[in-house]
């Protein structure tokens, strides 16, 4: 523990992590077990699956540490629900939390549309954060993509640049398609009308307005972004480089202990850090 005067001592927040078995689950366990703040209520993963019933610290190369994984989610008052699973298990995860009145950070991705009409009805009686990408810096970058579309207008040329590994099927990622979102729509353009992700077909030069979002797969790369605007005599590029999958964990247990005692209502991670509408209106106020 570390030394903190009384008067700044955060209560403990417990957290329940779903789909505890999978990359997200193992990871979250283990930054919940390296947190001063957090502890371990229980973990869960898939009915039938392997490993039911096994220690989470075991689970991740540590010693026992009492926590069971369970094929049941019993949500308690005054835990937190963190699901990175699967987009089948959500109704069920979201039903249980609104049953109990506890709060969800869902990072699961894949959902349906019935299920994110879900999300936002259950959203009016619990508090849920509720993110494709939970990494503090990759929100951060959606926010300064916005800031910098609005100040710099369509005549800078905007292209976006994804980097990931081998093995993803995707292409352009998530994440770089929100981030030509945001650039459009801070300069008041519909992203679907000007989006490019394939030139070589075009044969013409680059019609202004355009927003070109490119993938290129390689080796083992998590993820990196880079976000161009090109204008007449100059360049200005923002990256963003993910080196761990920890990085997800780290922002939805940041989700987990901000909403903790947050009223009902669907977040996303701009809420989680506060940004609001923050920088977007000061731009417009000039
Ligand atoms: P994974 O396949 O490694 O793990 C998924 C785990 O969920 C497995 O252990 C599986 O057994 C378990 N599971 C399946 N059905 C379940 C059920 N009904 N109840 C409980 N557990 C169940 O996948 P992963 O890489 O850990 O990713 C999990 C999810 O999180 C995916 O949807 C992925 O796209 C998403 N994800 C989101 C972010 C983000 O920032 N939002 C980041 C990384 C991954």
């Amino acid at each position: 523990m570390t030394d903190t005067p009384d008067s700044d001592i955060q209560r403990m927040v417990s957290i329940i992590v779903v789909g505890a078995r999978g990359r997200m689950g193992t990871t979250l366990i283990r930054e919940v077990m390296d947190s001063d703040d957090l502890s371990l209520g229980a973990v869960v993963d898939r009915s039938g699956g392997p490993g039911i019933g096994q220690d989470a610290g075991r689970l991740i190369g540590r010693p026992d540490i009492g926590v069971r994984v369970t094929d049941e989610l019993k949500p308690r008052r005054g835990c937190v629900v963190v699901d990175f699973s699967l987009a089948t298990a959500t109704d069920n995860n979201l039903r249980q939390c609104l049953e109990h009145g506890v709060p969800l950070v869902l990072g699961t991705t894949g959902l349906s549309e019935e299920t994110e009409l879900a999300i936002f009805d259950a959203a009016e009686q619990i508090p849920i954060v509720h993110a494709a990408n939970f990494s503090v810096g990759v929100t951060l970058l959606q926010r300064l993509a916005a800031l910098a579309s609005r100040a710099l207008g369509s005549s800078w040329d905007a292209e976006i640049v994804e980097l990931h590994h081998r093995y993803k099927k995707d292409s352009p990622s998530g994440t770089a398609l929100r981030l030509g979102a945001a650039v459009a729509e801070a300069s008041g353009r519909r992203f679907s009308e000007v989006v490019v992700t394939d030139r070589s077909t075009l044969n013409q030069p680059r019609v202004a307005q355009e927003i070109g979002v490119y993938g290129m797969r390689g080796g083992d790369s998590i993820g990196e972004h880079t976000l161009m605007f090109c204008g007449e005599g100059e360049r200005i590029e923002l990256i963003h480089r993910a080196r761990d999958r920890a990085i997800f964990a780290r922002g939805a247990l940041r989700a987990a202990r901000w909403i903790a005692d947050k009223k009902p209502g669907y977040y996303d991670m701009n809420d989680v850090l506060g940004l609001g509408e923050f920088l977007l209106d000061e731009v417009v106020e000039q």
